[in-house]
């Protein structure tokens, strides 16, 4: 590879290359959504963060096996395994099947992705399509003596683990601390210690989805779906393992614990997690009105939002940030990425307007360096930007006349403007974000049809006229001739 990947890896917190496991191969497992209600901001920055990683590890050469999990069973409504399943309630109270659920949210999931331009995965397994893996799975943590059987559920002992190996070294939890001053549960509950977090759960009688085990009919825990899906598409050990800093703990904990104690060693190599988007400086969250979804961001249908902003406004806002650092939505940030993202749009379609010169006397050579060391550097994507509003400046300069440049220079420019805006960036230039730009073409191929008509009828060809108006008409356009001339719109 010409590009050397350094990424920040929360297992060792630092840096490290990125060297995979077997070039010029590269998996990874991104932890997917629980498909119960629309997708919310909260969604499209993990999606961005690691269809950007795909993007670019198959731009430097990789070839890359994405898995992206979809949780369609497991996911309770609190993390100590109590609650309601996300899923089933949400049918419960919609009187739909739960599989109605799953498909009519992942419908809806994957259009709010293809909106924002976000890749779809090689693999996106669902946890109910695998419940015999999982089983499997538990049955090996059982063997080596890390899980218990307790009326007819099945808990991970931690306590036992953590003996052995370490509970807690991708969050920096001290578990030690934590057991030696929790208090012994007083035999009310079913697990040992309020640690331990179910793998497989008994399905009480009223719960739809469950499934025969040999410890009772029930259901898999969420955390275990993520270790064997991994392992089942990744193998047994895999380069990258991506997700919300939210699912640091104890989801991606319980993962590598369940891997360690079914496998007797470690699967991940590079744990990555991208930071959580604050609204005006508040967690989201259903109870505080500020949960806001994509497709409320999209028509702007929400008290909190004063204006709709596109998908490409909403993509470009969160790669103007590092996807380590904190990002706060509002809508004056909001309104800059807008105009920002417009002005390198307009850039772009400006380039198409120079006329290259003999002599570059304007500054790009490095242009294409800087943002491959941008990208190399942890996917240092708002300095990519501010590069590429580098060469905004540079366009605009030679286009007021104050510079001149090659064509070579001129198309090496273009290049490394299509490379980063659209391959990597997964930028794309829909009609109304460009600012109309990308209309242009569309335009004036209308306008010539109608430049065809107007001869066409001072040649008192008829038929001719008549085609082009009643063929457009057909198409959806409103045509009105005047004394001025032809006047079109969409119908
Ligand atoms: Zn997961």
């Amino acid at each position: 590879m010409e590009q050397k990947l350094t990424i920040y890896n929360t297992l060792t917190r630092r840096k490290e290359e990125f060297v995979p496991l077997n070039p010029p191969y590269a998996g990874m497992y991104v932890c997917g959504p629980t498909v119960y209600g629309d997708a919310h901001l909260g969604h499209a920055r993990p999606a961005i963060t690691f269809d950007l990683l795909f993007r670019y590890l198959k731009h430097i050469g990789y070839k890359v096996r994405y898995v992206r999990n979809i949780t369609d069973v497991g996911h309770l409504e609190n993390d100590a395994d109590e609650g309601e399943d996300k899923i089933a309630k949400k049918a419960r109270l919609e009187q739909l099947e739960p599989m109605e659920v799953v498909q009519f949210y992942l419908n809806r999931y994957h259009k709010a992705m293809e909106s924002l331009n976000v890749l779809p995965p090689s693999i996106e397994p669902h946890a109910s399509g695998h419940i015999i893996e999982q089983i499997e799975y538990i049955k090996k943590i059982l063997d080596h003596g890390y899980a218990y059987v307790s009326e007819g559920s099945v808990y991970f002992d931690v306590a036992k683990y953590n003996k052995d190996h370490h509970y807690g070294k991708l969050s920096g939890r001290n578990i030690d601390e934590l057991l030696a001053t929790t208090r012994e549960l007083d035999g009310q509950s079913e697990k040992h210690n309020s640690f331990d977090f179910a793998l497989w759960k008994k399905a009480a009688p009223e719960h739809i989805m469950r499934w025969p085990s040999p410890w009772s009919d029930g259901f898999p825990g969420w955390h275990l779906e993520c270790s064997t899906m991994s392992t089942k598409y990744l193998g047994e050990t895999f380069d990258i393992h991506g997700g919300g800093m939210d699912l640091l703990f104890p989801h991606h904990e319980c993962e590598i614990a369940q891997s360690v104690a079914a496998q007797g060693h470690e699967t991940v190599h590079y744990w990555m997690h991208n930071n959580m988007i604050t609204i005006n400086g508040q967690k989201m969250g259903k109870s505080l009105g500020n949960f806001i979804t994509l497709d409320q961001f999209f028509t702007g249908n929400h008290p909190l939002l004063t204006q709709a902003y596109a998908p490409m406004t909403i993509r470009f806002f969160i790669l103007q940030a590092q996807y380590r650092s904190t990002l706060d939505f509002s809508n004056e940030a909001l309104q800059a990425a807008e105009k920002a993202w417009q002005r390198l749009s307009e850039g772009w379609n400006n380039l198409s307007r120079i006329v290259p010169a003999a002599e570059t006397t304007v500054d790009v050579k490095e242009l294409r360096a800087k943002c491959y060391e941008a990208m190399n550097d942890d996917l240092n994507t708002p300095i990519v930007i501010s590069h590429l509003f580098d060469g905004v400046r540079a366009i605009n300069t030679v286009l007021a006349g104050h510079a001149t440049i090659s064509e070579a220079d001129l198309c090496e420019l273009k290049e490394t403007f299509s490379t980063f805006m659209f391959d990597i960036l997964g930028l794309r230039l829909d009609a109304a974000e460009a600012g109309g730009a990308a209309l242009e073409p569309f335009e004036k191929a209308v306008d010539l049809l109608l430049e065809v008509r107007r001869e066409a009828k001072s040649r008192k060809d008829w038929a001719t006229s008549d085609l082009i108006r009643d063929r457009l008409s057909a198409i959806g356009f409103e045509i009105k001739d005047t004394k001025e001339g032809t006047e079109w719109k969409i119908k």
